[in-house]
C-alpha cells in the first residue's frame, strides 16, 4: 500500500546495539526515545533486543501503547497537571520541573498504591524546561516531604530548542547539582540523566563527565547519526526507514504556469524558473502527510518541484530512469518527516 514507510527491525536493532555496547563501557544506561515513530511496538522490540534499558516517550499515550512490554518507562514531556492519573498509570518515571505537579504526582500516586520517581529537571541554558540553578535547593526540599513520589535523579535536556550544545562544562554542572543533593540530602539519586543524542559525542571523544550515567536516545538509534553536529556514526545504518510514494500523473508540461499569479494554497505567492519543457511526475502524497524539504529522493537526479495538501511534484526529465505512472518513488527521510509520516494515518507503516 502506497505511500508508504518500509522499516527495517534488523538496522534498528543494530544501530541500537553500537550504541548501547558503546554505553556500557563508560557504565551509561540508554533509553530509547520512542516519540519520532509514535512507539510502534514492533520498533521499540528491536530497541530492546539491541539494547535499550527503559522507554521514554514524550506523550503518555505512547507509553501506554507499550504498556505489554517489561520495561520501565519514562515520560520526557514535563506532565500536563490534568493528566497526572494517566502518568503514574502508564509511567514509572517522568521528568519534572515544578513543585505542584509534583504534588498531583504524589496524590495520584498514593491513591494508586505506587511510588512515582521523580527526575529533576535542570535548565542549564538552553531554556526549555528546567528549574534554574539557585531553584534547586527549595525544590529537592519541597519534593523529599512528599510521599508516593522518589526523588529518582537529574536530568538535563540541551540543543532542542535553543541549539545548545553539550559540553564538559554544562554537563559538568549537572554532576555538581547531583552531588551536592546527594551530599546535603543524604538521597541516593539513581540517575544522572545527560541529555539526547545530541550528547553522544562526548562518549566517543571520551568527555563525558563520569558523573552522567544515562542518556535519552531518540534520532541516533533510528536514524544512525549523532545529532550535536550532524555527523553520521561509523557503521550505523542511516536508512532504516524508507518512504516510497507513487506516481499518479506523468505528463510533459511548460515550467511555468500559464495565467495571472496569485497566492498557492499555503498563501505564499509562488515564482519560477522557465527552463522550458520537462517531464513532471506527480505522486500522491502531500503537505498534510509530510513537508516536501524534508524528503530526499534516493534518485539523485530528480528535483521536487513543490507540494501541495495531497500531490507532491518532480522534475524527473534527468532522471536515467523511465518513470510511469504507477512507478514507486523512493526517498531518505530526515527527523522531521519521520515525525510526520509516522504519524500521519494516510501513511502505511510496513515491516520490510
Ligand atoms: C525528544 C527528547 C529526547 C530524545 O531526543 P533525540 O534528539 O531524538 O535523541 C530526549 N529527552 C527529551 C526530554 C526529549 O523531549
Amino acid at each position: 500500500m502506497f505511500p508508504r514507510i518500509l522499516i527495517d527491525l534488523k538496522k534498528i536493532e543494530e544501530n541500537t546495539k553500537i550504541i548501547a555496547d558503546n554505553c556500557k563501557k563508560y557504565d551509561v544506561d540508554i533509553l530509547g526515545v520512542t516519540k519520532s515513530f509514535c512507539a510502534i511496538k514492533e520498533i521499540a522490540e528491536a530497541e530492546m533486543k539491541g539494547g535499550v534499558t527503559m522507554f521514554a516517550d514524550a506523550r503518555i499515550e505512547n507509553l501506554a501503547k507499550l504498556k505489554d512490554l517489561n520495561m520501565p518507562k519514562m515520560l520526557l514531556r514535563l506532565p500536563m497537571q490534568s493528566k497526572v492519573e494517566e502518568v503514574v498509570k502508564y509511567a514509572d518515571i517522568s521528568l519534572n520541573s515544578e513543585i505542584e505537579t509534583i504534588k498531583l504526582l504524589s496524590e495520584a500516586a498514593i491513591k494508586q498504591g505506587k511510588v512515582h520517581k521523580v527526575v529533576l529537571m535542570n535548565d542549564l541554558g538552553d531554556l526549555r524546561e528546567g528549574v534554574l540553578p539557585q531553584d534547586v535547593p527549595n525544590i529537592v526540599e519541597e519534593i523529599l516531604k512528599l510521599d508516593g513520589v522518589e526523588l529518582y535523579g537529574v536530568g538535563v535536556n540541551l540543543t532542542c530548542y535553543g541549539g545548545i550544545i553539550p559540553d564538559e562544562v554544562n554537563l559538568g554542572k549537572l554532576c555538581d547539582i547531583a552531588e551536592k543533593i546527594r551530599e546535603e540530602y543524604s538521597v541516593d539519586l539513581k540517575i544522572v540523566s545527560g541529555g539526547n543524542s545530541s550528547s553522544y559525542y562526548l562518549l566517543e571523544e571520551e568527555k563525558l563527565p563520569k558523573g552522567i550515567n544515562n542518556l535519552r536516545m531518540g534520532e541516533i538509534l533510528v536514524l544512525g547519526r549523532e545529532t550535536a553536529f550532524g555527523k553520521p556514526v561509523h557503521g550505523m545504518y542511516e536508512d532504516a526507514f524508507i518512504f516510497e510514494a507513487e506516481i499518479i500523473e506523468l505528463k510533459e508540461k511548460a515550467s511555468v504556469p500559464t495565467g495571472t499569479i496569485g497566492m498557492d494554497a499555503f498563501g505564499n505567492t509562488p515564482t519560477f524558473d522557465d527552463r522550458g519543457k520537462r517531464k513532471r511526475a506527480i505522486l500522491g502524497v502531500g503537505r498534510q502527510d509530510v513537508d516536501p524539504d524534508n524528503l530526499v529522493p534516493l534518485d539523485e537526479d530528480i528535483d521536487t518541484l513543490g507540494a501541495s495538501s495531497d500531490h507532491l511534484i518532480m522534475d524527473v526529465t534527468d532522471s536515467k530512469n523511465d518513470y510511469k505512472v504507477g512507478d514507486i518513488i523512493r526517498f531518505k527521510v530526515d527527523y522531521g518527516s519521520l515525525l510526520t509520516l509516522m504519524t500521519s494515518e494516510y501513511i502505511s507503516k510496513e515491516f520490510k
